[in-house]
């Protein structure tokens, strides 16, 4: 079995890859749920969402994110509630986009919760809804949230940071409120100490990988069976891909680097997986305490994941 440290669109892409060089019931995904947030009342998931509805085919390909052949009638019809809100009020948010068929999804998950069931039980009704083959588990049961502190003071949650304010604003600190309580969801601790190897997806190393990594057992884990740990690099030329990864490190007082990731990863992962663009940089990444592999990291077609895939899992000395 293949674990992989999930967050949305990068982990996403990577699962999706791997399915061509392992048989994706073979692969557990574990997903960053410190970006779920509550509107309308209702349990949103975004990079479980992201991750279940591309292996499903069923995402949005132009935007990265929802489902594709939707429709947003229930957003436009919540502007007239927003227009009477009371000044104190936060009901009828319009600014986080849900459409009609993925509040079905919304829906779900809360009525399942609401009954009792638990973040892992409904994750894995979803998938079996959606056929997905993989295996989906949600980091923890329980309730850790991302903080962000803006630099012109004050704190948001994620999704006011990533999708209110664009993620344009410079932060100063990212915390995960409830990660030191919480505990892995169930069997999550046997994936990660049976699995043949662990992937760290090409996610965001702070606010996707981070709290994950923030909770009490993962770290340990990892490191004690490092040589069989290997990490994506979402970094490709110092940049990231798509959204603030690369801002948020260099806000946050790392590097926006192959290097920088690698001291992020160092004491948990032995491998790091880098784009020729930074084949310069191997050296320093190597300084840091990871072996760098050089493979085309863009996932820009179904080739390129493939063999993205394939060297990876060597890289961890699976095949
Ligand atoms: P989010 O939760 O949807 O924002 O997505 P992630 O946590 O998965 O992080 C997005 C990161 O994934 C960005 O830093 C991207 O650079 C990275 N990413 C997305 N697609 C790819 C890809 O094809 N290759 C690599 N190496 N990184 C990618
Ligand atoms: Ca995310």
């Amino acid at each position: 079995m293949i674990a992989v440290l999930c967050g949305g669109v990068g982990a996403a892409r990577f699962l999706g890859a791997l399915s061509h060089v392992v048989d994706p019931s073979d692969t557990v995904g574990i997903v960053n749920t410190a970006d779920d947030t509550v509107l309308h009342g209702l349990a949103i998931c975004p990079d479980l969402d992201t991750v279940t509805y591309t292996l499903a085919n069923a995402i949005d390909p132009d935007r990265g994110w929802g489902l594709s052949d939707e429709s947003w009638r229930a957003m436009e019809a919540l502007q007239r509630y927003a227009d009477v809100r009371p000044q104190r009020s936060v009901a009828a948010p319009t600014w986080f986009n849900l459409g009609d068929r993925d509040l079905a999804t919304h829906f779900y998950r809360t009525a399942r919760l609401g009954e009792g069931a638990t973040l892992s039980e409904v994750t894995a009704e979803i998938c079996a809804a959606w056929q997905v083959r993989q295996r989906l588990v949600p980091m923890s049961d329980q309730r850790v949230s991302t903080v962000v502190t803006l630099a012109d003071g004050g704190d948001v949650s994620f999704q006011e940071y990533f999708v209110k304010l664009h993620h344009g604003v410079p932060v100063t600190a990212v915390r995960f409120v409830g990660a030191s309580e919480a505990t892995l969801a169930p069997g999550v601790e046997g994936i990660l100490k049976s699995a043949e190897c662990i992937v760290i997806a090409p996610s965001n190393p702070i606010v996707s990988i981070g709290p994950i990594r923030a909770l009490a057992e993962v770290d340990p884990i990892l490191a004690a069976r490092r040589s069989s740990v290997v990490a994506i690099s979402p970094i490709i030329g110092g940049a990231a891909l798509k959204g603030p990864a690369d801002r948020m490190l260099n806000e946050l007082g790392h590097e926006s680097s192959v290097v920088g990731v690698a001291r992020l990863y160092s004491p948990v992962a032995a491998t790091l997986v880098i784009d020729p663009v930074d084949a310069h940089l191997a050296p320093a990444v190597e300084d840091a305490g990871m072996r760098a592999v050089i493979t085309p990291s863009v996932m820009s077609s179904p080739e390129i994941g493939a063999e993205l895939a394939r060297v990876s899992l060597l890289a961890a000395s699976v095949q």
